[in-house]
């Protein structure tokens, strides 16, 4: 059987040695073993030291004083902005705006955005694997201006269903609002066709690329994208920074979302003239350290290779995902590993997925994420409570694997009535 992995490498191990958190730590006597990456990832030597650096040496607030040190943190933060706009080929820095993270995005886009341009009647497109923060700003900005929220769904095998897709666009579709890789299902959504057919329809499309641009080669160009939101600290990077992109034009147009400082021209007592981009949605004192964080989070990832990463986390998901098949009982959330990325998310019919996160933590020192992964809708649909999620990235070794499918099956034999062996077929 040929795999998606056949002329795949795995990255040297030895790299494990820059992220101190990995060797610092032992859980129920074990070494520990990362796989909660899909919710924030570790932090290697490089990039805590780029934070020490800041604070010893260089910081003070920028854009605004006329002082050596201002001149120092203006410098690299905008530095920063120049190498998130080069890691996912941007035409103009300017497009890159630096927020909190993915939701601060997401909600600026609705807000600004959304507010300005929706009406009564029509529609955002977005899907039923979004998480929370591709929702839940749709649902307020859709309850404010009387347009419709709609969802496509999924096919058996958890992908995108792309003929409902095309049934559900239409001319009153105004914004597709879509995950480019889904945090609970792992699957690899098709954002070159999905952005293609919108545009056809006259709709933007937002993408979350919250759990793409970390893993794998990312250009907004190629896909021509509206609209991409991602976070630091799922890249390497600090949390407390993320990315809005947007198109030139598109953030021309939009209204500031958030007021104060920094964002404007000319303030007078009866009103103010917004500044131009980026400044224009960077109100207030920005994320100064975490944008330079993540900078040298960039540097590292660039260093390592994006393809490299990517080859490395599809050999671990395949690995998990062949090991995990052969378990009796474990239902398997999403596709195939040729539609997935490196995550994989499972569930018990008998035990819930909070007493296997304790087992793995406490007897094997392996840290997976428990509960609805902020995707309840999407677990309502697939009829489960919550799931487990190991999450995979570049630190990650079989070894860690092999150790959290024996822990399962140490769990599941705990909880398993003796004498009884069920199998289901994985959806
Ligand atoms: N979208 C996706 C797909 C995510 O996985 C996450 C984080 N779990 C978010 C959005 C939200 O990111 P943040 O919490 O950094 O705003």
């Amino acid at each position: 059987m040929s795999t998606v992995t056949e002329n795949a490498a795995l990255l040297p191990a030895s790299l494990r040695e820059d992220f101190p958190i990995l060797t610092n730590n032992v859980l129920g006597g074990q070494p520990l073993v990362f796989l909660d990456n899909a919710a924030s990832t570790q932090r290697p030597r490089q990039v805590i030291d780029a934070l020490s650096q800041v604070y010893e040496r260089d910081y003070a607030n920028v854009h605004r004083g006329i002082h050596t040190l201002s001149e120092r943190s203006t410098e690299q933060f905008e530095l920063a902005r120049e190498k998130v706009r080069a890691f996912i080929n941007a035409e103009h820095a300017h497009e890159v705006i630096f927020t909190q993270g993915t939701t601060a995005s997401i909600n600026l886009v609705a807000r600004s955005w959304g507010e300005t341009n929706l009406k009564a009647g029509d529609e955002v497109l977005t899907t039923v694997m979004e998480h929370h923060s591709n929702l839940v700003p749709w649902q307020q900005v859709c309850q404010r201006t009387g347009a419709v929220l709609r969802h496509v769904p999924l096919t058996e095998d958890g992908r995108l269903d792309m003929a409902a897709f095309d049934l559900l666009l239409s001319e009153k579709t105004k914004l597709v609002a879509v995950v480019s890789v889904s945090n609970t299902l792992g699957t690899v959504n098709p954002i070159d066709e999905i952005v293609k057919k919108s545009h056809d329809a006259g709709a933007l499309v937002l993408v979350d690329a919250a759990q793409s641009v970390p893993h794998t080669t990312t250009d907004v160009r190629h896909w021509d994208a509206d609209f991409m939101a991602f976070s630091g600290h799922k890249m390497l990077g600090p949390s407390g920074v993320g990315i809005l992109y947007g198109k030139e034009a598109l953030l021309d147009e939009m209204p500031p979302f958030l007021g104060g400082g920094s964002m404007i021209n000319e303030v007078r007592l009866d009103g103010f003239t917004p500044a131009a981009l980026p400044a224009k949605f960077e109100a207030g004192t920005p994320p100064i350290t975490p944008a330079i964080g993540m900078s040298a989070a960039i540097d590292y990832l660039n260093r390592v290779g994006l393809e490299a990463i990517h080859q490395h986390e599809q050999i671990l998901v395949e690995q998990a995902h062949a090991a995990l098949s052969q378990i009796d009982g474990l239902q398997i959330l999403g596709p195939a590993p040729e539609h997935r990325a490196g995550l994989v998310s499972f569930a018990f019919d008998r035990i819930h997925a909070h007493e296997f996160a304790q087992v793995l933590n406490d007897r094997y020192g392996v840290a997976v994420r428990a509960g609805h992964h902020c995707t309840q809708p999407l677990h309502k649909l697939l009829g489960i409570a919550a799931s487990t999620r190991a999450s995979f990235y570049l630190y990650n070794r079989p070894e860690d694997v092999d150790r959290l499918v024996e822990g399962i099956a140490e769990v599941q034999q705990m909880f398993a009535p003796k004498g009884r062996k069920r199998r289901r077929k994985p959806q």
